[in-house]
Parts: structure tokens; C-alpha cells; sequence
């Protein structure tokens, strides 16, 4: 299935996408739900973030084409990003104002995007896939200088606008190989499979659900591969999953105060 959370008419609703139109769901996918007959054209509703996730752990250092000189680490290396720095398809990607000032570089993350569907602690490799309602494609937005030289990541991966989801999630889907790609004004600059992934999907949700219990609609950024560019006011952003679609975000300055 192909879930998106929307706005039409002034309501907020999960529906199931088929072919160009969305048929409403009485709930979220993460709870009992009906797929109704209250259908919608695709191009008419506004379309929101999948999901707000209560965390989003995102693992750093994980494709091969992304490390540089850099040693792989021999297990997953997450940290987090907030969910209020999340976005929908379609919103601007806000640069900070000491970017425009020329002291920062931001640039985009292609990331595949696993979205938790049931609670689950201390999965196990084989039976971690069964926790999965499914995958979205995710930006891992980042500030390069405050991520290489503030203690923490805090600003660098979760300034407002750093998280863009979308636009669907797309279940029953095998995240082993599939290939991933980003461009910048119809540019491509990350292009590559999951199959480079370091630490494959079922291996990050063990590790992770080692410490931390995850819940219906947490998220998990899996790591970029390649080189990411730099972005800047004006570009268009696409981030494409093969099974997923394209998640698209245009790019602006942040405003004066
Ligand atoms: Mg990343």
C-alpha cells in the first residue's frame, strides 16, 4: 500500500493513493483503519510530512561512497534529529541567515526512510522487518561547519526545515536494493543503491532497539551515500527512491526577523 497523510477542505486525514487519486482512511495506518470510499484527486490535496515521528534516529557514516578516508564503523552510529524540524513535500528548505553571510555551507542528504509501524524492543536481525509499516524518502538536511565543530549536532541536522519526509509511505517493499538519488535543480548529485549500505536495515533496527524501545511512527534516516553539494536559495531539491517516488522541496533564505 501507498499511505500519505493530507490536507483537503480544511481536514487532516491519512488516505491510501491509488493510481491519481486518495481514498480517505478513518485513522492512521499505525491504528485500526478503514480505507473509505471518500476519495480525492491526488492533485487537488495538500500533502503532509507521512508521519511526526516522536524520534527520528538517523545513522551517520554509513555508506561506503560517503566516508572519505574515514574508518567504517564496525556498528550503527545514530544520533538524532528533532521532529520539529520536519517538513512536507513541497516546503521550502529554509537556509540559515549565517549561511547567506557565506560562514556555513548546508547541503542535502538522500537518505531511505524507515518508518516504524509496532512497538518493538530488542528485535532481533530476523524478525526486525516485521516491525516496519514502511519506507519514505527522507532529507538529512545538514549545516556543515556547526556539525563538524559544535560538541553536539543539535543545530548542524535539526535547524527548523532540516527534515524533510515524503511523500508516501510505501509498505510491502524490500529495502535491500533499491536506488536512491538526489538532484539539485534537476541535477544529479547522490546516486546509488541500498545495497551499499553498511549496515542494512534489520542490522540498524537491532542495535538500536537494543537501548530504545521504538514506537508506531518513529522514524529511522538510514545514511547517504556519495557527496552531497551545497544548496542555496532558489534551488529545487529532489530526493528519489526506486518504490517510493520523489520527494521535492524547494529551497529559500531564512527571512530577516
Ligand atoms: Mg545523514
Amino acid at each position: 500500500m501507498k499511505f500519505v497523510r493530507f490536507e483537503a477542505h480544511g481536514e487532516t486525514a491519512y488516505g491510501s493513493v491509488e493510481g491519481e487519486m486518495v481514498r480517505q482512511m478513518t485513522a492512521s495506518p499505525f491504528e485500526e483503519y478503514q480505507v473509505t470510499d471518500h476519495a480525492h484527486p491526488l492533485s487537488h490535496v495538500k500533502l503532509l510530512a507521512p508521519v511526526m515521528p516522536r524520534k527520528i534516529v538517523a545513522i551517520g557514516l554509513n555508506y561506503k561512497s560517503h566516508l572519505g578516508d574515514r574508518k567504517p564503523p564496525e556498528v550503527p552510529e545514530p544520533f538524532f534529529k528533532t521532529s520539529s524540524s520536519v517538513i512536507a513535500p513541497e516546503e521550502h528548505i529554509v537556509i540559515p541567515k549565517e549561511a547567506i553571510e557565506g560562514s556555513l555551507n548546508v547541503q542535502e542528504e538522500a537518505e531511505l526512510t524507515v518508518v516504524i509501524g509496532r512497538g518493538c524492543k530488542r528485535a532481533t536481525k530476523a524478525d526486525a522487518l516485521s516491525y516496519v509499516l514502511g519506507y519514505t524518502c527522507g532529507n538529512d538536511v545538514s549545516a556543515r561547519p556547526w556539525q563538524s565543530n559544535d560538541l553536539q549536532w543539535w543545530r548542524g541536522k535539526s535547524s527548523d526545515t532540516f527534515a524533510p519526509l515524503g511523500p508516501y509511505i510505501v509498505t510491502d517493499l524490500d529495502p535491500s536494493n533499491l536506488r536512491i538519488s538526489a538532484r539539485i535543480n534537476g541535477r544529479t548529485v547522490q546516486d546509488a543503491t541500498t545495497a551499499d549500505l553498511i549496515h542494512d536495515v534489520p542490522s540498524i533496527i537491532e542495535f538500536v532497539s537494543r537501548a530504545m524501545t521504538l514506537e508506531p511512527g518513529d522514524v529511522i534516516m538510514t545514511g547517504t551515500p556519495g557527496q552531497p553539494e551545497d544548496i542555496h536559495p532558489g534551488d529545487s531539491v529532489e530526493i528519489e527512491i526506486e518504490g517510493v517516488g520523489v520527494l521535492r522541496n524547494p529551497v529559500r533564505a531564512e527571512q530577516p526577523a
